[in-house]
C-alpha cells in the first residue's frame, strides 16, 4: 500500500478524539447561520443564548449540579486554573481581611497534570505551603497519607480523577467522603472547610460524574478528550464556594469567565458529554476487554514487558458494585478502560513511537500535554519507574472507532518493529 491510502491507527485517544458527527452536527449551525453574540438584546443573541443555557441545563442533569454551578471555559487547562487560582485569590482576599499572617496551604498530588502542577507552583512561588502526596506503584494516593497532609491552614485539595498516562483511576467519592467528614469538625472548631477540586478530564468520557456522590466542590473537564471540540470545557463550582474570576472583562458567565462564549464548542460540549453518558457502561465494557486481550497478546511475546498503573486482574465485573468498585485496588475497575502503559526494556519509547508513526501507528511516549517535551515523565518517576525505564514506555489508549483487527495488525507491527530495534543497538 502506498503512504496515501494506508489506513492511519489512532491509539493515543487520552491525548485528543476525533470530533463524533453526531457532536459535528449540533455545533454546525452555531458555525455558520447561528453566529449571534449570546449577549445582544436581539434574536440573533437570543438564539444563541438559549442554545448555551440549553447546553448548561443537559451538563448539571447529567453531573447532578445547578445550572448556576456551571461555568463554560476554554478547556481542562483553564477550568483547573480558573479552580486553583480562583479559590485561592479569593481565600487570600478573606486572609488578608482578616489579617491573619500564617502561610495557607494547598494539598495536591505527585501525578497531576502540568495544568493543575503549574499554577500550584506559582502559589508555591507566592508562599503558599503545598503537601505533595506520594503514590503508591499503581499511583493510589493513600486516605492515611491525605489525612495526615491536612492542616489548620489548608485551604483546598486537588487530588485528579483518572492519571492521563497510566489511567489510575483515584477514589475520588472515598476522598469526598474523608474531606467533608474533617470539614464538618472543623466547622465545629471555627476552622474554614478545605474545598476539594478533581481533574476529571480523563474521567468524563467513562466514570462517574455526579459530584455529589463524587463529593467534590470543583470539578473541570474538557470537551477535547471525550470526542467534542478542542478549545472548549467547563468548571463545577459548588454553591457557596467562593471563588475570583481570572479573567475579567464583559461579565460574561455570571462574571466568572468573561469573553464571548463560544457557543458552538459550548454546544458540542454539552452533546459529547451526552453520547458519552449514555453509551458508557456498553463502551466501556467492550473497551476493557479490547485493552485485556491487546495486554494478553502483548504480554505472551515480550514477557519481560511492564504494566504501569493499576494490575489487570482479570476479576469479573461484579453487578451490585455501583460506586465503591472503583475502591478496590488490584482491580481491573481501578484503571480506565482505555488505557495502556508499557515499559519494554531495550526499546527506546521515542523511537519505537517514531517507528510506528511511520507505518500508520499512532501511540504516545507519555504525556503529549507537555509540548513536545522529552522530560522523563513526572508520573513514570512518581510510582518509582527509573529514568531509563521511563524513557523506555508507550502509551496506547484506546477509543470509539478501535477495533480487534486494527489491535491485531498494530500488534504484528509492534513485534516487529521491536525485534528492529533491539538488532540495530
Ligand atoms: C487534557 C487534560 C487536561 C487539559 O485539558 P485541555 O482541554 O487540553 O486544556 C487537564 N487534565 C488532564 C488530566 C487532561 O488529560
Amino acid at each position: 500500500m502506498t503512504k496515501q491510502n494506508r489506513k492511519i491507527i489512532y491509539l493515543d485517544h487520552a491525548a485528543a478524539t476525533a470530533l463524533d458527527p453526531r457532536v459535528f452536527a449540533v455545533m454546525r449551525p452555531f458555525l455558520k447561520s447561528a453566529f449571534g453574540n449570546p449577549s445582544s438584546l436581539h434574536r440573533k443573541g437570543a438564539e444563541a443564548k438559549r442554545a448555551i443555557e440549553a447546553s448548561r441545563k443537559i451538563i448539571a442533569n447529567i453531573i447532578g449540579a445547578r445550572t448556576e454551578e456551571i461555568v463554560f471555559t476554554s478547556g481542562g487547562t483553564e477550568s483547573c486554573n480558573l479552580a486553583i487560582l480562583g479559590l485561592t485569590r479569593k481565600n487570600a482576599e478573606i486572609r488578608n481581611a482578616e489579617k491573619r499572617g500564617s502561610r495557607p496551604h494547598i494539598i495536591t498530588t505527585a501525578i497531576e497534570h502540568h495544568a493543575v502542577l503549574e499554577p500550584v507552583r506559582v502559589l508555591q512561588k507566592q508562599g503558599w505551603r503545598v503537601t505533595y502526596l506520594p503514590v503508591d506503584k499503581a499511583g493510589f494516593i493513600s486516605s492515611d497519607d491525605l489525612k495526615k497532609a491536612i492542616r489548620q491552614e489548608t485551604v483546598l485539595a486537588s487530588v485528579m480523577y483518572v492519571n492521563n498516562e497510566i489511567g489510575t483511576i483515584q477514589p475520588i467519592a472515598e476522598i469526598g467522603r474523608i474531606i467533608s467528614r474533617i470539614n464538618i469538625e472543623r466547622l465545629n472548631k471555627g476552622l474554614p472547610a478545605i474545598t476539594f477540586h478533581t481533574d476529571a478530564c480523563q474521567a468524563a468520557g467513562s466514570l462517574d460524574l455526579n459530584v455529589n456522590r463524587l463529593q467534590v466542590d470543583l470539578m473541570s473537564v474538557s470537551a477535547s478528550k471525550i470526542c467534542g471540540p478542542k478549545g472548549v470545557g467547563f468548571l463545577y463550582v459548588r454553591r457557596g464556594v467562593n471563588i475570583r474570576p481570572i479573567i475579567y472583562g464583559g461579565g460574561q458567565e455570571r462574571g466568572f469567565r468573561s469573553g464571548t462564549e463560544n457557543v458552538a464548542g459550548i454546544v458540542g460540549l454539552a452533546k459529547a458529554l451526552e453520547l458519552a453518558t449514555m453509551h458508557r457502561q456498553r463502551e466501556n465494557k467492550r473497551l476493557i476487554s479490547l485493552r485485556d486481550y491487546l495486554i494478553e497478546r502483548i504480554k505472551r511475546s515480550l514477557p519481560k514487558v511492564i504494566l504501569n498503573g493499576p494490575e489487570i486482574d482479570y476479576q469479573p465485573i461484579s453487578s451490585k458494585s455501583n460506586g465503591r468498585r472503583f475502591l478496590r485496588i488490584g482491580s481491573r475497575l481501578n484503571r480506565l478502560p482505555n488505557n495502556l502503559n508499557l515499559t519494554i526494556p531495550g526499546v527506546e519509547g521515542e523511537a519505537l513511537m517514531l517507528y510506528l508513526d511511520a507505518q500508520g501507528i499512532c501511540v504516545s511516549t507519555g504525556s503529549a500535554c507537555t509540548t513536545g517535551s522529552t522530560d522523563v515523565s513526572h508520573i513514570l518517576t512518581a510510582i518509582g519507574r527509573s529514568e531509563k525505564q521511563s524513557k523506555q514506555s508507550i502509551r496506547i489508549t484506546l477509543g470509539k472507532t478501535t477495533v480487534k483487527k486494527d489491535l491485531d495488525y498494530m500488534i504484528s507491527v509492534l513485534l516487529k518493529t521491536i525485534k528492529l530495534i533491539r538488532n540495530h543497538r
